[in-house]
């Protein structure tokens, strides 16, 4: 019986050293910021060549080098464009994870980002879509719904929400784009043409890629479509929108121009520190 009690007190003394030196010796990990990498994950897989994004290519760097010491990225992708080789991989390490579905989409969220950092690089500028709410009779995250707030504060009248977030097959016409979070499609009952404008201004300019959409365009009525930027829950569809609406594109499957309000384009949190 005293033996065993002297052994473990031994153990612990060794666990207790162990654990002592590395923490005095490890250097500080470089920082990757998740907002910085979810605003590349949305614009570079869009791109016509491998421009970097403006301010993610240090971040972008982190994720795709850690990527590539999991064997689920090749070398040669290691360039801080986060391109679809990119999203493909860490669709690969989402779906290690256990994940499924709209969760390996390829678009990182805090929890697989984190856990692929680990003993690498930390995370700063958390995204975080935030639980599923009601609100104007439509399902959409915590995240956006302050948005959605926001912009009615702004144009002072409340919005008619014809179709919401979390939505799989909703809508066909929709292709999937309100299958996840950040997803709106507002009504313009009753609304001028020039009063329409000015709601996606408003909505742009706190962070939703938004655009009015006409019987021309699709099968569809007459509609303000609406994708919040960098919302870690959209669907590839939805991604997609809010990396065209940063290079100046419609956001359809015609890939014309921007046909909207311009504003300067801002993600809900940018537009908070504003
Ligand atoms: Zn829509």
């Amino acid at each position: 019986m005293g033996v065993r009690l002297v052994v473990g007190a031994s153990l612990l003394a060794l666990v207790a050293g162990a654990v002592a030196v590395p923490a005095f010796a490890a250097p500080a990990l470089p920082a990757a910021n998740m907002e910085a990498v979810i605003k590349a994950a949305q614009i570079d897989p869009r791109r016509p060549d491998t421009t970097p994004t403006t301010g993610a290519k240090a971040s972008v760097l982190l994720v795709e080098q850690a990527l590539d010491a999991k064997n689920l990225l090749a070398p040669t992708y290691v360039d801080g464009h986060f391109g679809t080789k990119t999203i493909d991989a860490y669709a690969a390490w989402q779906r290690s994870l256990g994940y499924t579905g709209l969760d390996a989409s390829g678009l990182p969220g805090r929890t697989s980002l984190q856990t692929l950092g680990e003993g690498r690089f930390t995370v700063t500028h958390l995204l975080t879509p935030g639980a599923h709410v009601t609100y104007h009779g439509a399902t959409m995250n915590t995240r956006t719904k302050a948005m959605l707030v926001e912009a009615e504060t702004l144009l002072g009248r409340q919005l008619g929400i014809t179709q919401g977030s979390y939505n799989p097959g909703g809508d066909p016409s929709s292709a999937g784009t309100h299958d996840g979070g950040g997803a709106l499609d507002i009504s313009v009952s009753g609304m001028s043409e020039a009063t329409q404008t000015t709601v996606v201004r408003r909505l742009r300019q706190v962070g939703f890629a938004a655009w009015r959409r006409t019987p021309s365009q699709g099968d569809w009525g007459f509609h303000i479509h609406a994708i919040a930027i960098s919302d870690t829950d959209q669907s590839p569809a939805a991604q997609h929108q809010a990396g065209d609406y940063y290079l100046g594109l419609n956001g359809l499957a015609n890939h014309g121009p921007d046909d909207g309000p311009q504003v300067t384009k801002v993600t809900w949190e940018e537009y908070q520190r504003a």
